[in-house]
């Protein structure tokens, strides 16, 4: 069965774009191009993943997502926001987005992420509220994290690292990346915050139990996954 895949996008050019360029990979593609028509599709039909942009016509993309996860918390969905900032990313998620990017974006980009997101769906990884890799388990609502039955107690910072970590996992995530999901405030390029936040997570996520499970790539950033 073909994955299913909404486009809420209103420019013609993006959206003719995204849909030739995901439907030459196989997927199965529907456009809806403005915010009320883009919540009545994604509602109606069983949809593998909404790809959402945020400046739309009556609705904004956020207010579709508002409407979307008030009756379907599953359903991945990618935000696609030319604003670019910090806070910007922050609201998405707040509302229940899975992951955003950033306009202009080049395919490949948005090919990762639509694999990324849809292959977790139909992995069945995420039980509602709980993400698991290995013997790790992440509960997202109760904010809990558990290695090998085990409770393991994170600060607020390292929770949300651990959180997109787990949420990408397989996925190498640059330390530019991590900055913008988990930090609010601007720090130095050259600041070893990352790091230093990682070894952290290190020590009480990896060490003392048998399998690595977050691993540096050297000169590209980070990935949470089972070697
Ligand atoms: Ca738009």
């Amino acid at each position: 069965m073909a994955t299913r895949i909404l486009v809420v996008e209103d420019e013609p050019k993006v959206s003719a774009f995204i849909r030739r360029g995901l439907e030459e990979e196989g997927f199965e593609v529907e456009v809806a191009y403005d915010g009320p028509f883009g919540v009545r599709l994604a509602l109606g039909h069983a949809f593998d993943l909404l790809i959402l942009d945020v400046i739309l016509p009556g609705l904004s993309g956020l207010e579709v997502l508002k409407a979307v996860r008030a009756q379907d918390q599953e359903m991945p969905i990618l935000m696609l926001t030319a604003l670019g900032t910090t806070q910007d990313k922050l609201l998405g998620f707040d509302g229940g987005a899975d992951d955003y990017l950033v306009k202009p974006f080049d395919f490949v980009e948005l090919l990762a992420r639509v694999r990324a997101l849809t292959r977790r769906r139909n992995r069945g990884e995420a039980k509602g509220n709980q993400l698991n890799l290995a013997d790790l388990t992440v509960d997202t609502a109760a904010k809990t994290v558990t290695r090998a039955g085990q409770a393991i107690k994170l600060t607020a910072r390292e929770f949300n690292l651990l959180e997109l970590l787990i949420r990408h996992q397989g996925r190498v995530l640059s330390r530019g990346e991590i900055a913008e999901h988990t930090w609010e405030e601007a720090f130095d390029a050259g600041s070893n915050v990352i790091d230093v936040y990682v070894n952290y997570l290190r020590n009480k996520v990896d060490k003392g139990f048998g399998k690595k499970l977050i691993h540096t790539v050297v000169g590209m950033g980070y990935v949470l996954r089972e070697e």
